[in-house]
């Protein structure tokens, strides 16, 4: 369950102050009066659907995004996996050109496992967990897709933490800090209602954001397991261009109103951020 104010079930904004400040940043960051430049035509009126569109047009002439194929690969070649590339291509078209060219430094291969939930796993690990697939060579980053089109992202998302650590590292102090307590301690690990895994709550929109994994099967996959909190990051993007399935519509008006600092750690990132 999302540690979400109860205003949001109105289903109304939940702050037209926070526009107006929101509006401020964004227009440091793009120029003057952008908002009043987003597309308004086509049923595109909600403050969360402009800047969306705001974002995806500024990326675009900005930062190139949507220039830069990601280079991803089926497993099997049939229309469903294929559909699953396609989806993981899309979501890649939304990240600066840099990014992309970055992740393609690792090959990622793409399947579809039909499922309510997907899941990812890079190299150096080597690891038959692929549902009859086979065995994932080491080397290769790996990517199942479920049928939401949201997890698309949030797995390529993964792979770009996996090629770009130091953007992890800050969606990971930042898991660190919400955690944190003023004695010295950390909050709890506990186990989420609406999930089979265990994290720290943090103060999220919601919860799956504070997710932690297990040091042995970080080991496992090739992950460094002083970092645990691999979800912060592809969760917040994930939130930053989907509503979330399943979560009473959470959505980016949400985390702009209710965690303003994942936006702002986002938007500098996408619009500042260049690998090495
Ligand atoms: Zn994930």
């Amino acid at each position: 369950m999302a540690a979400m104010s109860e205003s949001n079930d109105t289903g109304a904004w939940p702050g037209e102050g926070l526009a107006d400040a929101l509006a401020g940043n964004i227009s440091a960051l793009f120029g003057s009066a952008v908002l009043d430049s987003c597309p308004t035509a086509g049923g595109v009126s909600d403050f969360a659907d402009r800047l969306h569109a705001l974002i995806a047009q500024s990326l675009t002439t900005a930062r190139g995004a949507a220039t830069q194929d990601a280079g991803l690969e089926p497993v099997l070649d049939t229309p469903v996996h294929c559909a699953a590339v396609e989806a993981v291509t899309a979501a890649s078209l939304r990240f600066p050109a840099s990014w992309v060219v970055r992740g393609r430094t690792v090959p990622l291969k793409v399947v579809s496992n039909g499922k309510p939930r997907g899941g990812s796993y890079f190299p150096p690990a080597s690891t038959p967990r692929f549902d009859g697939l086979g065995t994932k060579p080491a080397g290769e980053g790996w990517a199942l897709v479920s049928r939401d089109p949201g997890n698309a992202l949030h797995e390529y998302v993964h792979h770009l933490q996996a090629v770009m650590p130091d953007v992890d590292r800050l969606f990971q102090e930042l898991h660190r800090r919400r955690t944190a307590r003023p004695d010295g301690t950390r909050d709890p690990v506990t186990r989420f209602g609406r999930h089979d895994s265990t994290g720290r709550k943090g103060r999220y929109v919601d919860e799956y954001f504070g997710r932690e994994y297990d040091r042995t099967l970080l080991q496992d996959l090739g992950y460094d397991p002083n970092f645990p909190a691999l979800e912060v990051m592809p969760r917040a993007f994930q939130l930053l261009f989907h509503k979330l399935p399943g979560k009473d519509g959470i959505d980016l008006h949400h985390l702009a109103s209710d965690d303003p600092e994942m936006l702002d750690l986002m938007l500098g990132l996408l619009f500042h951020y260049d690998p090495a």
